[in-house]
């Protein structure tokens, strides 16, 4: 069984996918993870990011292995190195690219023909699992996604000003949702579910009834 989660960046899908897979006892897959550390890849190689054929060569030979919260990149443990805002930027820039994207989503793939699977992203119930069982969409308002992203960088202890994650965020959802290749955007089957102000605990119990349903 395949339950995906979609949405924009800070809508809540990581905290909430990673909780909903221990509840139902399936594995988690952090979609977004693989992009970055293709952006930082990609960065570290001097490669364009622009350079589509180039980024795809880099996604398509990347030794990307990921254990539930962990990734790593040949054999290292990058799980720290891509939750960055910088490469969260590289990876929105390498994300526009299809042979970039085919290579990540033939990974993606295998992991949920693997067993039963909580999947995150952009694309993961509208190109990569379009017969899901649940599919949902999270939104939440950009000042309550930004305060969530903030957060989270001052736990890794970064304190960076509010009003410079909302303009990164809405920054990188802007790029998501207008690139031509797997745009940010609901499933037409998804359910569409609004984080903002909600507590953890009741979107996870929320999700976890409709997944038994
Ligand atoms: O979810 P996260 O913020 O880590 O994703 C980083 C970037 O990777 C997104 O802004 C998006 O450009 C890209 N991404 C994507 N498709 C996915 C997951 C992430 O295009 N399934």
């Amino acid at each position: 069984m395949i339950i995906t989660l979609d949405g924009p960046a800070g809508s809540g899908k990581s905290s909430v996918a990673r909780r909903l897979a221990d509840e139902l006892g399936f594995r988690f897959l952090n979609t977004g993870a693989m992009y970055r550390a293709v952006g930082l890849l990609c960065e570290r190689a001097g490669t364009d990011l622009g350079d589509a054929d180039a980024c795809g060569r880099t996604a398509a030979a990347a030794r990307l292995a990921q254990d539930g919260d962990r990734l790593s990149v040949d054999g290292e443990d990058w799980t720290e190195l891509v939750r960055t805002p910088a490469a969260g930027a590289a990876a929105s820039a390498v994300a526009v690219h299809p042979p970039v994207r085919a290579a990540l989503v033939a990974l993606q793939r295998a992991v949920g023909e693997a067993g039963d699977t909580v999947t995150e992203g952009r694309d993961q119930g509208t190109v990569v699992f379009p017969d899901a069982a649940l599919k949902v969409f999270l939104t939440a308002d950009a000042e309550a996604r930004a305060e969530r992203r903030r957060l989270e960088l001052l736990a890794a202890g970064r304190d960076v000003p509010l009003a410079e994650v909302l303009a990164e965020v809405t920054g990188r959802d802007d790029k998501d949702e207008r690139r031509a290749a797997a745009p940010l955007k609901p499933a037409a089957d998804a359910v569409r579910y609004d984080t903002t102000g909600k507590p953890l605990e009741a979107v996870v119990a929320d999700l976890v009834a409709l997944a038994r349903e």
